[in-house]
């Protein structure tokens, strides 16, 4: 039935001990639905079967354990939800409990008092007894055949696929099936050559060895090659597709650094650059004037001045003749920008247009025609610059604030608003770990700001229960009376939320009971105003007249208020580490001493506790990083910035693996420098895979 097809693209179905049932919940469940799917799914864990304890050695601090022994009876406990079956379970050297909640009804029938078991379960204390909750039991007798392995994988499975009996046991027994097919045939993914050079088990052994292991260092090495060919091929393709971008598309060249840029540089700019400015404006320069695209992250802490580096970039462009147009994430910001930008500029001869969501048609119809004309050099938007209407004269540079707020698609369409591309930079204060950005970001060049302007100084966390707010309106009348601002800000997670409203209704309310009018004036911002009430709410608290901004988190990135000192996240533990390290850069960013105050409720996950513990211990936000990447994993962080990640990783850990990330995107590196289009013979299996691998994702995968 498969022999046109690669063996491994076999629906699941056809697998004996599967069928249309099974392969259906097995499609909705894992995601598997063919034969690649089943043997990429791998064990999270091996249990040694040669191992059995006793029940005198058991605590209940130990991981799962095998033991054997005999069933002496059974009866019920409790009442209502508590409810449960309890076996006496005892081998030669004691007893302890077999408890179940559910299936109560066939365990006894099925394993009856008499002969021996082996039980495996997790042993933990009740009652100040141990017992197992839920253990797996078969009779000693028949025991299955493991392929010879003694370590047996473990896979997860769902509740569904439990209540219909597909268990980890299930999962290992049907691979173990595909793997006696006669037909069975892994094809390698790399090239011999490779497979020398770098001392690599062959593929075909190392998906043996994972799922059916005979020893601890076989897994490792399986583990490493399998981890080897996902991260490889991923840094092949990056590499590959930044070297075509190189060659097919010549980048404008701006060679001059003209009279606008020097203008400013010594007539306007409001003080001096950092090193960390002036090394980025460097990279930039460089990378400007070399004929090539670029293509170019620019990292840098809340605070660190973004926006200084980008209106330099813009004031390099229209010194060589071409427009420039800054893209931001919210209105507020590109309000923002539009607001500071201008300001800069003031007395110079250029001209700045803003253009957002809420403009109105005349203004929309006045910088077309500006556009057109050429009158205009730099146009600060939101997403609305994405219109097709937007037509530019000559774009040159495309500046994208905050660009883990947009999709791939999203950027891919300034790109193209020009006939030879522009040159990008995008900016982005969510420090990317090294290993994530290889992975993610590892076509675009990097230029990070690693030093704050002086003065600042570092911002005091701290985190108050909701049961003390008592004290933070104490404390912040005293910051007020100083002449301090404050932030006050609730969760929004979806803008439909009614729950979230409510939250910053009676948020309001309290506030205003607490800091009464005249004396104190307080300023709302949330998603649902319109954008005329936004605007008055933000010149409110900018201008200094009203103490305190109520908000959502549309105030979350970019917002540039100095005198506001002071940041209150309510519910914060509600909020991910990123997102609250991104609030807390709202202060901090003048001369005063300023303060996070973290409130949340007292009950709290044990992941809350240490996301706050983390919030208070540094300010450091690659530090904050890194320990989001470990404690929510890659997966979620590559959710937040949409960057659209080629494939699932199934093996490697972004967070662990930075090692291997850097091994094998040097040997990528090496391969594509000697043979760019992967032409030769003995890259054949290359160029094949990537092409399976990635053919979907071409489209985008130029652009960044
Ligand atoms: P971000 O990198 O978060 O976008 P901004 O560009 O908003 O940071 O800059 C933060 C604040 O620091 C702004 O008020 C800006 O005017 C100020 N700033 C930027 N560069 C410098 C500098 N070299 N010296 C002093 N202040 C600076
Ligand atoms: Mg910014």
């Amino acid at each position: 039935m498969y022999q046109n097809l690669n063996f491994l693209d076999t629906e699941i179905t056809f697998l004996p001990g599967v069928g249309p049932k099974r392969a259906e919940l097995l499609n909705k469940e894992l995601n598997i639905f063919t034969f690649r799917d089943l043997i990429y799914y791998f064990p999270y864990r091996y249990i040694d079967k040669t191992k059995f304890y006793k029940t005198a050695e058991l605590s209940p601090d130990m991981p799962y354990v095998q033991i054997r022994g005999f069933i002496k009876g059974y009866s019920f406990e409790g009442q209502g939800a508590a409810k449960r079956l309890s076996a006496v379970f005892s081998d030669e050297t004691g007893t302890i409990k077999l408890v179940w909640f559910k299936g109560t009804k066939w365990i006894p029938g099925n394993f009856p008092p008499g002969p021996e078991y082996v039980i495996f379960g997790k042993p933990g204390l009740f009652n100040g007894a141990i017992n197992i909750v839920h253990p797996e039991i078969e009779a000693v007798a028949q025991k299955s055949e493991n392929m010879g392995s003694v370590l047996q994988g473990q896979y997860s499975t769902t509740e569904k696929l439990k209540n219909q009996f597909i268990t980890s046991k299930v999962i290992h027994k049907i691979i173990g099936n595909m793997f006696q097919l006669p037909e069975f045939k892994i094809q390698e993914t790399l090239p011999l050559y490779i497979i020398e050079k770098y001392n690599l088990p062959l593929l075909g052994e190392s998906l043996r060895a994972i799922h059916f292991p005979v020893s601890q260092s076989e897994i490792d090495r399986a583990v490493y090659r399998l981890k080897f060919d996902e991260l490889f091929y991923i840094q092949l393709n990056i590499f590959r597709f930044k070297l075509n971008r190189t060659t097919k598309y010549k980048g404008l060249v701006f060679q001059n650094v003209g009279a606008k840029f020097n203008d400013f540089y010594y007539n306007h700019l409001p003080f001096p650059l950092t090193n960390a400015q002036k090394k980025v404006m460097k990279e930039i320069r460089k990378d400007l004037g070399s004929g090539k695209q670029m293509n170019r992250l620019l990292q840098g802490d809340v605070g660190s001045g973004k926006t200084m580096v980008a209106l330099m970039c813009m004031l390099i462009a229209i010194d060589n003749g071409f427009q420039a147009c800054i893209m931001a994430p919210t209105e507020i910001l590109a309000n923002q920008h539009f607001a500071t930008i201008s300001k800069m500029v003031n007395g110079m001869d250029i001209s700045v247009k803003l253009l957002t969501g809420s403009s109105k048609k005349r203004t929309r119809d006045n910088i077309s025609e500006s556009l057109r004309d050429s009158s205009l050099d730099i146009l600060i938007g939101t997403h609305a610059l994405l219109e097709d209407k937007v037509i530019f004269r000559n774009l040159g540079l495309v500046i994208i604030d905050e660009q883990h707020r947009f999709g791939v698609e999203q950027r891919a369409k300034l790109w193209r608003k020009n006939v030879s591309p522009p040159h990008v930079l995008v900016m982005t204060a969510t420090p990317i770990p090294r290993t994530l950005a290889m992975t993610l970001y590892g076509d675009l060049d990097v230029s990070v700001i690693d030093e704050m302007p002086p003065g600042r100084k570092p911002i005091k966390t701290a985190h108050y229960y909701d049961t003390k707010m008592n004290m933070v309106f104490g404390f912040l009348k005293k910051q007020i009376k100083e002449g301090r601002q404050i932030y006050v800000v609730y969760p929004l997670i979806k803008e439909s939320e009614k729950m979230d409203y409510k939250n910053l209704e009676d948020g309001w309310d309290t506030f205003v009971r607490n800091f009464p009018p005249p004396e104190y004036c307080i300023a709302i911002i949330h998603g649902r105003m319109t954008s005329e009430l936004k605007e008055e709410s933000m010149r409110l608290f900018k201008s200094g007249q009203a103490q305190i901004l109520i908000s959502t988190t549309v105030i979350e990135v970019g917002v540039d208020i100095p005198n506001a000192s002071v940041i209150v996240i309510e519910s914060a533990e509600r909020f991910g580490l990123s997102q609250l390290h991104q609030l807390r850069g709202r202060v901090g960013r003048g001369n005063d001493q300023s303060y996070c105050i973290l409130v949340s409720s007292v009950k709290l996950s044990k992941e809350a506790i240490g996301r706050l513990e983390v919030m208070v211990r540094t300010n450091d936000g690659f530090e904050i990083a890194e320990t989001d990447l470990r404690m929510r994993g890659p997966g979620d962080i590559e959710g937040t910035m949409q960057s659209g990640m080629p494939f699932d990783l199934k093996i490697s850990d972004l967070g662990k693996d930075g090692q291997i990330i850097e091994y094998v995107r040097q040997i990528a590196e090496e391969i594509i420098t000697a043979d760019p289009q992967l032409n030769k013979e003995e890259n054949f299996i290359l160029a094949q895979n990537l092409k399976s691998l990635f053919y979907k994702k071409e489209s985008w995968r130029d652009i960044s």
